[in-house]
């Protein structure tokens, strides 16, 4: 219903009284604006009911952007808007009943109606005793009480009440404090500014704005982002946790690949070290079929060449080394089923054979 959009108002160019100040209020909502003295709280009231204009921003009231509002308009727009002052403002020459009606009575109701409507408001504000009475002959509570009453006579949507216990002892404030609340209940959206804690205590449910050096801070706008970053936050953890979900399933997809790469490896490997015959049980047999028939290859060329019986000598060593390597092998090849890790094993492994191979065959 009120919105304030990066209002920024200065009464002179070195006094800023508010600060690019950006709020909005629902309708029925109850708020409270607290901020110290000099703060800008009473600005607020006087550009929401065109006393003032902002030097910056604008000001929207039911949709209506009222900076545009035409001064013909304003009293209209006024009547929408109850104003409630620290002051109380009741007229001294009238007496209580005819500061409740007066507005009625210049908006032309008749008088029957305006009857029925001060009848009720006394009663709402418990002051019907005191309809004849004039403003001096209140104290400061009843006051503020029929300032209500008459802020209330032409029905308006929105209460504002400009610190409304300025003046108050504790148990009138906490008295105006429960009215405003009431009205609250029973439809008005209503704002409150003040630095009175006995308020503050009594309204304890409102939605509180503070206000410092012109700089308003709204607890709403600040839960909002709060959420936004939890929600945000949240969902980045969500996103985290699908990512993750989604590596391990990648992983998974990708593990007989890599499997896959690392045999692909090991029979590059293999391929190169198959001299050494230090590979896998089956591979082992294999190699030994190799070995047997290279052996008979080898016999035939026993007689024919003398190298043969190094050779001989060799493949002996060379089968107990085999054999050595069989139980590594076996292990070998259950981590090899878990991925590629134990390549980088084998390579040691079979860089160490090499070692040994190379000193043995230079010896
Ligand atoms: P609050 O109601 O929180 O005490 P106000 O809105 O009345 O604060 O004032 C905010 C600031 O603007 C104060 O520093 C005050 O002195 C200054 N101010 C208010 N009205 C005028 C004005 N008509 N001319 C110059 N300065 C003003
Ligand atoms: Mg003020």
């Amino acid at each position: 219903m009120l919105k304030f959009i990066r209002v920024t108002k200065k009464y002179n160019p070195d006094k800023i009284a508010l600060d690019s100040v950006t709020f909005n209020v629902d309708s029925g909502e109850l708020i409270l604006i607290t901020g110290p003295s000099g703060s800008g709280k009473t600005t607020i009231l006087k550009l929401l009911n065109k006393e003032e204009e902002p030097t910056d921003g604008e000001i929207y009231f039911k949709e209506e952007n009222i900076n545009s509002l035409r001064r013909s308009r304003v009293p209209l727009h006024r009547r929408k808007i109850g104003a409630v002052f620290q002051d109380y403002k009741l007229l001294p020459e009238l007496n209580i009943w005819e500061n409740i009606a007066l507005a009625l009575s210049i908006l032309g109701h008749p008088d029957h109606e305006i009857e029925e409507k001060v009848t009720d408001l006394l009663k709402l504000v418990d002051l019907t005793d005191k309809a004849y009475l004039f403003p001096h002959q209140l104290s400061g509570g009843e006051a503020q009480r029929i300032s209500i009453a008459r802020a209330l006579s032409t029905a308006p949507e929105l209460i504002f009440a400009d610190e409304p216990t300025g003046n108050l002892d504790e148990d009138n404030s906490r008295i105006v404090a429960k009215l405003l609340k009431k009205i609250n209940e029973l439809g008005t959206t209503v704002i409150v500014t003040t630095h009175d804690p006995v308020v503050i205590k009594t309204l304890s449910g409102a939605r509180k704005m503070t206000l410092e050096n012109g700089e308003l801070t709204d607890s709403k706008q600040k839960e909002d982002k709060k959420d936004k970053l939890e929600k945000s936050k949240e969902e980045k953890e969500d996103n985290q946790e699908v990512d993750e979900k989604e590596k391990k399933e990648k992983k998974k997809e990708n593990f007989p690949k890599k499997k896959q790469s690392s045999k692909d490896e090991v029979e590059k490997k293999e391929s190169s070290l198959n001299f050494f015959g230090l590979f896998g049980k089956k591979k082992k047999e294999e190699k030994t079929e190799d070995k047997e028939d290279k052996a008979d290859d080898d016999d035939d060329k026993k007689n024919e060449d003398k190298k043969s019986d190094d050779e001989d000598i060799k493949t002996d060593k060379d089968e107990k080394k085999k054999e050595d390597k069989t139980e590594k092998t076996d292990s070998d090849l259950a981590e090899d089923k878990k991925g590629i890790v134990k390549v980088e094993d084998l390579d040691d492994d079979d860089k160490a054979s090499k070692n040994t191979k190379k000193v043995k065959k230079d010896k």
